[in-house]
């Protein structure tokens, strides 16, 4: 219980230092951009006009950074009634544009009329920060699937350390078909400012892990080198649903091994 306390500690510190930085970076960062948008209009001179398309560029990615860890560092939101239907619709217009046409995009809704408690900013970033994971790890292209279920968790699921209940649970899946993960870094996904990319934070899945617990969820990883990942969101479903049900215990494995 001491190192939990200890844990959450360090993890509140951390949320407030991400918070504090991530607000004077927006601030350094959005004039910036806007200088870089505008020197790239610059017709009288190409090359100042490449050199504004990249402070443009940087500043962009920059603030997707900052953005990052400032979903981070926001504790959890006010509750709402969300449609999966409505959630998946947004998600995949934040995605347009980042959909490369290597990419092989689906996103099947269990039941586009579902109706259930959380967060939907929340949820739209966490799932936006799979699927931007996904595309990384297919530089090549591949397909990007975003599906659904209802499933049943018995207790067999859940370690020891999470407080979720047992009970039926909406499974939103973020599978992609690209570089796979090891077990190592398996592991490692959830340590803040673990990332294996040059330019990455670190703090996505944390970030995400974070939405997720205050849902009262849970969040499962599945990888195989070179065979593709999935990320499983399980969020608790208040009222019984009537339709599909699986059956999910803990020891299921979609790779078969
Ligand atoms: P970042 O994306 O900034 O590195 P994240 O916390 O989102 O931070 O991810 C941490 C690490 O997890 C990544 O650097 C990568 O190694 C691994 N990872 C996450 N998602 C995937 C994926 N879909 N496929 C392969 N590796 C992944």
């Amino acid at each position: 219980a001491e190192a939990e306390l200890m844990r959450a500690q360090r993890f509140e510190s951390l949320a407030l230092l991400a918070g504090g930085l991530s607000h004077d970076l927006r601030n350094l960062l959005q004039p910036l951009l806007l200088a870089g948008e505008s020197l790239q209009d610059y017709k009288d001179d190409p090359r100042l006009a490449r050199l504004g398309a990249l402070v443009r560029d940087c500043g962009r990615r920059g603030l997707q950074m900052v953005q990052s860890m400032l979903s981070f560092a926001r504790g959890a939101q006010r509750a709402e009634r969300i449609k999966l239907g409505a959630l998946l619709e947004a998600l995949q217009l934040l995605l347009q544009g980042s959909v490369p046409s290597t990419v092989d995009m689906q996103i099947h809704a269990v039941d586009a009329e579902l109706i259930f408690e959380g967060n939907q900013t929340e949820l739209q970033q966490s799932l936006l920060n799979l699927c931007l994971n996904a595309l990384q790890a297919m530089p090549e292209g591949g397909r990007l699937t975003i599906d659904s279920a209802i499933v049943d968790l018995d207790a067999d699921f859940f370690a020891v350390d999470e407080d979720a209940q047992p009970g039926r649970y909406l499974r939103i899946t973020v599978a992609d078909t690209g570089v796979g993960m090891d077990q190592a870094t398996l592991d490692r996904l959830f340590e803040p400012f673990f990332t294996t990319k040059p330019d990455g934070t670190g703090l996505g899945l944390l970030s995400c892990k974070r939405i997720i617990d205050n849902h009262h969820g849970v969040m499962r990883a599945e990888s195989q080198p070179g065979q593709g990942t999935r990320f499983h969101l399980y969020l608790p479903l208040e009222q019984p649903v009537e339709g599909a049900i699986e059956g999910e215990s803990g020891t299921e494995n979609l790779y078969g091994n």
